[in-house]
C-alpha cells in the first residue's frame, strides 16, 4: 500500500548571479503549473511554475539538445537492434504501455499479489500528472521505461523534437523516481532508421514486442489470447505489449499474467530479459548550464501539503529547506548528498537527486517551487534537491 504521506522537497540554492528575469526563460518554459495540471496535486500549487511541455502537445525542439543528439549524418541504427524477445527462452516479458493512469493501482495491486514484476513504458505527460502511481510502481520493484512525452508518430517528428519528447520524458522520471530509464518503446511500435538512431545517440535500447495482445484496439478477449499464446511451444522468450491507460486495458493484465505464468514462463522485468541495466544516468552526462536543461521542478505528490511554501518560495531563490537536509540525512539513496551541495557551475544532472525519504520523516516538510521569475536560462546552475517519500 502506498504510504499515507509522501512529500517532495526541493531545495534549490542559486547562483549569485541566476536571478535572471522571466524574459529569460525559454519560450516552453515557465508554464504555470496550472496550464500542466489535470493531477489535483499540481493544481493545488498553481503558484509553482514547472518547466514542462504541455500534456498533448509535442515537445518543442531544443537547439542544445538537438545539436547533441540529432547531429547530421548520424549512422542509422537497424531493426536489428529493436528488443523484441529475452535472451531467455523461458522468460516473459510482460509490459504495459500509456500509463501511469488512474487504472493503474488497481494493476499494481494484482501484480503484487501474484509476485510478479513487470515493465511499464509510461507517458511523460502522464507521469507529471500522477506521480505518486509511478513512484508506487517503482517501489514495488517494477520496471520504468520511457515512452515519449505526447505520444507522438515517432517517424513523421522531425529529430530536434524526439529529442526533446525522449528527454523532458527522462526528466521528469528522473524527477520523480531518482533514476534515468535506459528503455524505451516507440508509440505505436512505429519507429524507423532516423528514429533509431537518435534513441541510440541518447543511450536508450529500443523495445518493441513480439506478441500485442491489442487491448489498444479494443480486445476483450487479452486473457484467452495471451494464454493462448504463452502456452505455444517452443517457447521464444516472448516480448508482449499491454496498456494500463483505460480500465479495460489494464483489469485483463492480472488475467494474462496468470496465463503466462500457467504456461511456465518466469515473468520478467526488461533488464533481466535482456540482460541490460534499466536505468543509466549518464545520460545527463555532460549537459551544462546553458543547454536549457530543464530544471527539477516540484511533483507534489500530496495535494493536502502540496502549497505550504509554494507562496513564500517566491520571494527568494534560495528556497532550500532544512527539512530536505534532514531527509537527506536520513536517507539511504546514494544521491542523498546532493540535498547539500551547492556548487554553483555544476550541472543541473549533478546536482539533482531525489533521495527516498522515510514517509513519515519528510511528511512535514513543505513543496516548493521557483516562480517563473526566478527562472531564467542561469539558473541551471543551481543545485537541487528532491527528497520524495517512499511509497512502500
Ligand atoms: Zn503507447
Amino acid at each position: 500500500m502506498p504510504a499515507a504521506a509522501a512529500a517532495v522537497v526541493v531545495a534549490l540554492l542559486a547562483a549569485s548571479s541566476a536571478a535572471a528575469p522571466a524574459g529569460g526563460l525559454a519560450p516552453h518554459l515557465g508554464r504555470r503549473a496550472a496550464d500542466i495540471g489535470g493531477g489535483v496535486a499540481v493544481m493545488a500549487a498553481p503558484s509553482v511554475v514547472l518547466p514542462y511541455p504541455t500534456a498533448d502537445k509535442l515537445a518543442p525542439a531544443v537547439a542544445g539538445w538537438a545539436s547533441r543528439f540529432a547531429p547530421a549524418g548520424l549512422p542509422p541504427a537497424t531493426a536489428d537492434d529493436d528488443v523484441k524477445h529475452c535472451l531467455n527462452p523461458m522468460h516473459f516479458a510482460q509490459t504495459f504501455d500509456d500509463g501511469p493512469s488512474d487504472p493503474t493501482p488497481a494493476l499494481l495491486d494484482e501484480l503484487k499479489k501474484r509476485n510478479v514484476k513487470v515493465t511499464f513504458f509510461v507517458v511523460g505527460s502522464r507521469v507529471l500528472e500522477r506521480p505518486d502511481v509511478l513512484r508506487r510502481a517503482f517501489a514495488e520493484g517494477h520496471q520504468i521505461a520511457l515512452h515519449t512525452w505526447s505520444h507522438p508518430h515517432l517517424p513523421s517528428v522531425p529529430s530536434e523534437q524526439l529529442v526533446a519528447e525522449m528527454l523532458f520524458t527522462a526528466r521528469i522520471v528522473k524527477e520523480t523516481i531518482g533514476v534515468t530509464p535506459k528503455f524505451m518503446r516507440p508509440p505505436y511500435g512505429e519507429t524507423d532508421a532516423r528514429v533509431r538512431s537518435v534513441m541510440k545517440r541518447l543511450g536508450l535500447v529500443s523495445v518493441i514486442w513480439s506478441f500485442d495482445s491489442e487491448d489498444s484496439a479494443g480486445s476483450t478477449t487479452v486473457v484467452r489470447d495471451m494464454t493462448a499464446f504463452a502456452a505455444r511451444t517452443p517457447k521464444d522468450g516472448p516480448v508482449t505489449l499491454e496498456h494500463d491507460l483505460f480500465a479495460t486495458q489494464a483489469r485483463q493484465g492480472p488475467g494474462a499474467t496468470d496465463g503466462i505464468l500457467a504456461a511456465g514462463y518466469k515473468i520478467v522485468r526488461l533488464d533481466e530479459c535482456t540482460g541490460m541495466q534499466a536505468y543509466d544516468d549518464s545520460l545527463w552526462n555532460g549537459f551544462s548550464a546553458t543547454d536549457g536543461l530543464a530544471p527539477v521542478g516540484v511533483v507534489p505528490s500530496e495535494p493536502a501539503a502540496s502549497s505550504t511554501t509554494a507562496a513564500s518560495s517566491s520571494s527568494s531563490i534560495a528556497a532550500t529547506s532544512t527539512s530536505a537536509a534532514a531527509a537527506a540525512s536520513t536517507s539511504p539513496a546514494p544521491s542523498s548528498a546532493a540535498a547539500t551541495t551547492s556548487a554553483p557551475a555544476a550541472s543541473p544532472t549533478q546536482l539533482t537527486g531525489v533521495v527516498h525519504a522515510p514517509a513519515n520523516g519528510a511528511a512535514s516538510s513543505p513543496k516548493t517551487g521557483q516562480p517563473a521569475a526566478h527562472l531564467g536560462g542561469a539558473l541551471w546552475a543551481a543545485a537541487l534537491a528532491v527528497a520524495a517519500a517512499t511509497l512502500l
